[in-house]
């Protein structure tokens, strides 16, 4: 960390500064500029970052040289893999499709989804069976019931499975069924949350906050790390901006920003983001060619009839004629679908 004093700073004001460096057994080095002083510490500046130096007087800034996310950051070591199932993200692996309904409906339903997208190249299934919805009065998923549904799903194709926790209470429930746990754009800030699920032995996917900063998804990454479990994929999932004409405003800048500072696979929901159908398939090719890990597309045989989310979800005819463009676009970037 770096202290830089104020121009009109008093020798005693530096002199304080230096003494509550040196309190916490942190060596300071003092260089004497014209006008200030710069306070280099030496030492492990996590000591430091909780203690209020910035409030001293005399203090006009504080840089500090590590990086807060230090589990998450992009070292030597390059970009990692994450797991789901046997399924591997990460940048040194094939592009891959996770999809499925916004909601588990029925054992049909997630059944024969399921054995659609595979067909046409999935090789994850998501499906909500805990539902974050706006209204208390909408459809909240099935619950356990649901579980079972993809589990017997993944049985029959295959498929590792992606779902939603919500709450931590059920946790242990959703680990005896699911590859992989998903903390949506409403829990992102849930920190209790997010560190059961970092003491869990799934892989998480962690999903943007809607009105989070990039920073604040690798501090979310950072708090499941820290307690152990080293799975996390980050997904762009679309923030709120002014721009109304789509549900949420799709970040794509987002994917090379958090591949350059982190070593975590990146993914993208274009689904969510956009909240219309038509213009998913536009965006899905636009992630692929902004470097994403993997895509997670919403697909429902029935749309018109879906318990959450109609609007958006493609319908297997589409998502089948997608594939093969996406496929083209990964290529054209030297990567495999
Ligand atoms: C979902 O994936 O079903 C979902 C609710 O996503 P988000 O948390 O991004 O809204
Ligand atoms: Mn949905």
């Amino acid at each position: 960390m770096i202290v830089i004093t104020q121009p009109n700073a008093t020798e005693e004001q530096i002199e304080r500064i230096v003494t509550r460096v040196r309190e916490f057994g942190l060596e300071a080095q003092i260089s004497r500029g014209a006008s200030r002083v710069i306070i280099g510490v030496i030492g492990p500046e996590a000591l430091l970052r909780e203690k209020p130096i910035a409030a001293m007087a005399g203090v006009e800034a504080i840089i500090p040289v590590l990086k807060p996310y230090k589990l998450a950051a992009r070292d030597s070591r390059g970009a990692s893999s994450v797991a789901i199932g046997d399924v591997r993200l990460g940048e040194h692996e094939d592009v891959v499709l996770i999809c499925g309904p916004c909601s588990v409906e029925s054992r049909e339903q997630i059944q024969s989804i399921a054995t659609m997208v595979k067909e046409s190249g999935a090789k994850i299934l998501r499906g909500g069976a805990f539902k974050p919805r706006t209204s208390p009065y909408s459809f909240q998923g099935l619950r356990e019931e649901g579980l079972r549904f993809l589990a017997e799903a993944r049985a029959k194709t295959g498929l590792p499975v992606v779902t939603e926790v919500m709450d931590a209470r059920d946790l242990s429930m959703i680990e005896r069924y699911a590859d992989c746990l998903q903390v949506g754009t409403r829990n992102m800030h849930n920190f209790s949350l997010l560190k059961e699920v970092g003491r869990s032995r799934l892989p998480v996917l962690l999903k943007r906050g809607f009105s989070a900063t990039i920073y604040d998804l690798m501090m979310s990454a950072e708090y499941i790390l820290n307690e152990g479990n080293s799975n996390v994929v980050l997904c762009e999932r679309g923030i709120r901006t002014f721009e109304t004409a789509a549900r949420y405003t799709l970040d794509l800048s987002a994917v090379p920003i958090l591949k350059s500072k982190t070593h975590l696979p990146v993914i993208v929901d274009p689904t969510h983001a956009l909240g219309l159908r038509e213009f998913v398939p536009q965006m899905s090719l636009a992630a692929v060619a902004a470097g994403a890990d993997a895509l997670m597309i919403e697909v429902h045989d029935s749309p018109e009839l879906a318990k959450s989310d109609g609007n958006q979800a493609l319908t297997p005819e589409i998502f089948a004629e997608l594939v093969p463009r996406l496929s083209a676009v990964a290529a054209a970037i030297g990567r495999a679908l």
